[in-house]
C-alpha cells in the first residue's frame, strides 16, 4: 500500500480490471495500448510485465509480429516433509533456536537432465494456483514465521523445445497438457500421493505420518499419469540421491503434489541491448518475458528497464 501511495503521490495511476487487449503500432513504433476491448491509452513507451501465466497476452503478442522464442523450463512435483525433519537434517542440535530451514538440491540423472529443488518454503503451504478452466497447477508459499507443520519444495527435471517442440507456443502446450491431466487425476482437486506409491505407480489409499499442508483441497491420484515418462523416472532417480543429502528425503510417505509447471516463463520476449522488443518503444520485462526467475529478479529486471527507459528519453 506504501508503495502504491508513493507512485499515486508522484502522478502514477493504476487501472484495475484492466487487461491490455491490443498493442496500438504506427510505422513500428508503439503508440499505446487498448484496454479491454475499447479504451485505448496512449503513449510512446509501454513495459510488458506481464508475468509467465499471460498466455492469451503472449498470443496477442506473437500475433502483432513480436519477436519470441521459445525456452528450457522446468516441471515436476511439488514434495512436502514435516518441517522438524527437514530443521533437523540442516541444523542438528540448533534447529530448535535457528528457526525454519532451507534446502537446495540439485542431481544430474545419468542421462544429463538436470533435477533440483525450486522455491523452497520452509514451514508453509503447497498452493492451487490454477488459472484456467479444466487446468491445475501447483505453487508454494511460507507466511513470515515459517512455522507451519510441513516444509516443500518443488522437485522439478529440465525441459527443452527437444522435448516438446521448436514452435513459439509448444512449451505453453506442454504445460497446458500436464495441467489438463492433473485436473483429470485429481478430479479438479489437487493430486496428491505418498512417494513410495508414486515408486510403485499405484493411487495412495492412506497417509503415513505426513499430511498435506494446502491452500486447496487435496485427492488422491497417480501423479505418474501427470508427468511424461522421462520427468517420472528422473524424479525416481534423483529422490534416493536426495535421501544422502537431507535425512529421509526419500522416506515413504513423504507426499508428492501436482503439477509443477510454471518455475519459468516458456517463451522469451526478445529484447535488444537497450532493452527493447521489435517493436520501438516496447519493453518486454520481468519473468513472463523471460529474463526473471522469482519475485527479486523480476523487481530488479524492472529498475534495469527504468533505466533504460531514463536513459533513452
Ligand atoms: C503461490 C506463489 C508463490 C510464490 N512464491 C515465491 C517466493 O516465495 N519467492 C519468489 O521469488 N517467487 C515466488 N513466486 C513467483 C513470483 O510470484 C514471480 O516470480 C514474480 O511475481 C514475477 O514477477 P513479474 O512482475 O515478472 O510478474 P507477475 O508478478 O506475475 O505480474 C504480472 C502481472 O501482469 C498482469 N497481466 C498479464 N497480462 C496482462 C494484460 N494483458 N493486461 C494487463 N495486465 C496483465 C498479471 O495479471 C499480473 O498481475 C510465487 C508465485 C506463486 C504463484
Amino acid at each position: 500500500m506504501n508503495m502504491r501511495n508513493h507512485i499515486l503521490s508522484l502522478g502514477g495511476e493504476f487501472h484495475y480490471r484492466s487487461c491490455v487487449t491490443n498493442l496500438l503500432v504506427s510505422n513500428g513504433k508503439i503508440t499505446g495500448v487498448e484496454v479491454n476491448h475499447k479504451e485505448k491509452i496512449a503513449s510512446s513507451c509501454v513495459v510488458l510485465a506481464i508475468g509467465h501465466s499471460a498466455r492469451d497476452t503472449f498470443v496477442m503478442l506473437h500475433e502483432k509480429g513480436i519477436l519470441m522464442r521459445p525456452k528450457n523450463f522446468a516441471v515436476g512435483v511439488r514434495v512436502e516433509h514435516p518441517r522438524r525433519m527437514i530443521d533437523q537434517s540442516q541444523y542438528g542440535e540448533f534447529s530448535s533456536i535457528l528457526g525454519s530451514a532451507s534446502y537446495k538440491l540439485t542431481y544430474q540423472t545419468k542421462e544429463g537432465r538436470g533435477v533440483y529443488s525450486f522455491c523452497m518454503c520452509p514451514g508453509g503451504f503447497v498452493v492451487n494456483a490454477s488459472s484456467e478452466k479444466g487446468r491445475l497447477v501447483v505453487n508454494g508459499m511460507s507466511n513470515y514465521d515459517r512455522n507451519e507443520e510441513n516444509s516443500n519444495s518443488a522437485i522439478v527435471v529440465s525441459v527443452t523445445p527437444e522435448d516438446f517442440g521448436c514452435d513459439i507456443f509448444s512449451g505453453m502446450e506442454f504445460q497446458r497438457k500436464l495441467e489438463e491431466a492433473a485436473y483429470q487425476e485429481g478430479k479438479g482437486l489437487i493430486p496428491v500421493q505418498l512417494y513410495k506409491d508414486f515408486c510403485d505407480n499405484q493411487v495412495s489409499t492412506s497417509y503415513g505420518e505426513i499430511h498435506p499442508h494446502t491452500k486447496g483441497s487435496t485427492s488422491f491420484g497417480n501423479l505418474r499419469n501427470v508427468l511424461p515418462s522421462f520427468v517420472s523416472d528422473s524424479i525416481l532417480e534423483a529422490m534416493p540421491e536426495f535421501g544422502k543429502k537431507i535425512q529421509n528425503f526419500d522416506r515413504s510417505d513423504a507426499l508428492f503434489l501436482g503439477v509443477e509447471t510454471r518455475t519459468s516463463s516458456p517463451v522469451v520476449i526478445e529484447r535488444n541491448d537497450d532493452f527493447v522488443s521489435s517493436i520501438s518503444g516496447l519493453y518486454p520485462c520481468g519473468e513472463g518475458a523471460g529474463y526473471a526467475g522469482g519475485i527479486t529478479t523480476a523487481a530488479i529486471d524492472g529498475m534495469k528497464t527504468a533505466e533504460k527507459i531514463v536513459l533513452s528519453s
